[in-house]
């Protein structure tokens, strides 16, 4: 009998040959800013574990406490019988956190950005996105059926082009990441809501990597750039700075109406089990409640990123938290990161699919909870690494 997934020991010899078959390094024990992988012990500058909350007293214990009181699961999709006061509460607070009229919570930011994209367009509609924008964004495009228009990363002037050659579409949406997850770098946001608004386009922004990071007590590049009010669609996650999981869409009380009765991710997938919502909860007051977190995170950014620049390493256009150490070929970023891994850093090596091939990095993401003898030790590994490999 011939066994007709044969095809897939193919594909896997293909990504062995060209170095690219990776299986995920095995965390045991919490997520720490020093934590155990593969059984090393490594100082982890790959999490999005940005203000060190993901093993903390505080969430875990209002996790513990959601348990005891409302159990382990919702029991439910949302629009049947799993909508639970614990959610409307977190919506209740994101509100207030985004300054907006009402929020959604999704299951997580992925959903959140597929769901609604694909919610609220059709193929009368025109797409207009950064070729750098998250996959779930793309994956909502698809679905949408609207046409696709990718301009240049943060080419303002070609976004510009595509909302004036789609003035017959019915609807127009322009998207852009506010923090690009691989680069680092910032949206170029003030631009592209003045465009939006001139030519009526829907404005959305995925700031799953700027809440908690960017902005008043983190509530994104919206509140960065003062747009508040400009911006109609805000999505955010609650599995990086705010250390669960879950995403949220933030905007006007129709779009939210909507979405609920039309994003498929609510209509057919379980809502959070209490826990989750609740350490999110406790999450983002803590947030608001303890602005030193996010100023230990940017200074620990600055602090990484010229040890980086000042021994010579090219760190592409970082403006955040977010530091790609730049290798350019697959297979050097892959030694890059294994080397420094044996040296007791874990900075995860990213090639293609992920980033476009010849740009291959090794990614860091510095959080509040590294100390600065975590960050020199780890910067002393790069130096030596980078040396050894001629990177520097
Ligand atoms: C991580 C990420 C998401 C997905 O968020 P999850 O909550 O992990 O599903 C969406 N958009 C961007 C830009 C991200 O970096």
């Amino acid at each position: 009998m011939t066994n007709p997934l044969a095809y897939l020991e193919g594909e896997l010899n293909d990504l062995r040959e060209k170095g690219l078959f990776r299986w995920p390094r095995l965390l045991e024990g919490p997520q720490e800013p020093v934590a155990r992988y593969d059984g090393r012990e490594v100082i982890n500058l790959s999490s999005n574990n940005y203000l060190g909350l993901a093993n903390h007293a505080r969430l875990k214990a209002a996790a513990r406490r959601a348990v005891d009181e409302l159990g382990v699961g919702s029991g439910a999709v949302r629009t049947i019988a799993g909508n639970m006061a614990i959610h409307q509460e977190l919506e209740e607070e994101l509100a207030r956190f985004k300054r907006t009229e009402a929020t959604l919570l999704y299951q997580s930011g992925f959903a959140a950005n597929a769901g609604t994209v694909a919610a609220l367009l059709s193929k009368e509609d025109v797409i207009i996105s950064d070729e750098l924008n998250h996959a779930s964004i793309i994956d909502g495009a698809r679905l949408s059926g609207a046409e696709k228009k990718i301009y240049p990363h943060k080419d303002v002037a070609a976004a510009r082009r595509l909302l004036e050659e789609s003035r017959g579409a019915r609807r127009m949406i322009l998207i852009t990441d506010g923090v690009f997850s691989m680069d680092g770098d910032i949206a170029p946001l003030p631009d592209l809501v003045s465009m939006a608004e001139e030519r009526g386009a829907i404005m959305m922004v995925d700031d799953a990597h700027a809440s908690g990071v960017m902005g008043q007590h983190g509530r994104g590049t919206v509140d960065h750039f003062h747009l508040h009010g400009r911006v109609h669609i805000q999505v955010g996650t609650l599995s990086k700075a705010f250390a669960g999981q879950g995403g949220y869409v933030a905007g006007s009380r129709p779009l939210v109406d909507y979405l609920m009765h039309r994003a498929r991710p609510l209509l057919f997938s379980t809502s959070h089990p209490p826990s989750v919502a609740a350490s999110a909860l406790a999450a983002v007051r803590l947030v608001q409640e303890e602005p030193e977190l996010i100023e230990r995170l940017w200074d620990n950014t600055r602090f990484f990123k010229n040890g980086l620049s000042e021994m010579g390493f090219n760190t592409g256009t970082s403006e955040t938290p977010i530091t790609p150490v730049m290798a350019g070929e697959e297979r050097l970023a892959s030694e890059l990161s294994d080397r420094l891994f044996t040296a007791g850093v874990f900075a995860l090596g990213i090639v293609f699919p992920t980033v476009p091939r010849g740009k291959a990095r090794v990614r860091t993401i510095v959080t509040a909870a590294h100390t600065r003898t975590h960050l020199q030790r780890a910067l002393d590994a790069f130096e030596r690494v980078g040396r050894e490999l001629k990177l520097i």
